[in-house]
């Protein structure tokens, strides 16, 4: 029933306020089709050799990006983040099941701050694992809790400084899951690394050992 309203609900605002493309401007999705052959799409390579130096302790076993984080992506990710487009979550899933480079049988996301929470009023990087976890079939829990609430965390570029904030941002949420299954983290944007691996530090210390990630894009 619920979902019938909100489908109606959805069919009425396209047809008030109808999706245009944020490339163009013309009118029907938030990419056109000519639009998308301008998206830069990185290669599958894993990035954790890239992110971390030999010797440094990585608990994240593998981190795939879909996109470079270029002007384009990032204006996609303004709208979807900080201007309430949150139903573009269903074309950056579909985005990410079409790259399709990820094997887990758990999907879980990088929680926000309740206070982050309330002032969005969602979690942009949980409705794009909900909605992987419905194209996929690969059930989503939510594994981890943000207990600290940082401000303009990414503006910090300093590698150690980043490092140091990224401290103890996450508790664990307990959870029945056999620790031998593979979680997937989903993230919007990756950039250091530091936050990913800090998420699988906790899940790491909870006795999970397979975590891998996957996030929308890569770059600063
Ligand atoms: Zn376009």
């Amino acid at each position: 029933m619920w979902k019938a309203i909100k489908k109606i609900f959805n069919w009425l605002l396209d047809v008030i306020y109808p999706p245009f493309c944020l490339r163009c401007g013309r009118m029907g999705e938030y990419v056109c089709e000519r639009c998308y052959s301008h998206l830069d799409f990185t290669l599958a390579d894993n990035l954790v050799p890239l992110l971390f130096a030999a010797g440094e302790p990585v608990y994240v076993q593998d981190i795939r990006a879909l996109l470079v984080y270029d002007p384009l992506v990032k204006k996609i990710l303004h709208h979807y983040k900080y201007l309430g487009v949150r139903d573009l979550s269903s074309m950056l899933a579909y985005w990410l099941y079409q790259f399709g480079h990820f094997e887990a049988d758990v999907i879980t996301f990088i929680p926000i701050h309740q206070k982050r929470f309330r002032e969005r009023g969602y979690n942009q990087s949980l409705l794009i694992a909900k909605e992987l976890s419905r194209l996929s079939g690969i059930p989503c829990q939510q594994l981890l809790r943000r207990s600290v609430h940082r401000q303009k965390q990414a503006l910090s570029k300093d590698k150690a400084e980043r490092l140091q904030k990224t401290k103890n941002i996450f508790t664990p949420v307990a959870s029945p899951l056999d620790r031998e299954c593979r979680i997937l983290l989903v993230d919007d944007v990756v950039t250091s690394g530091a936050t990913l691996n800090e998420a699988a530090r906790v899940l790491h210390a909870q006795g999970f050992n397979h975590i891998s990630a996957l996030a929308l894009a890569h770059g600063d």
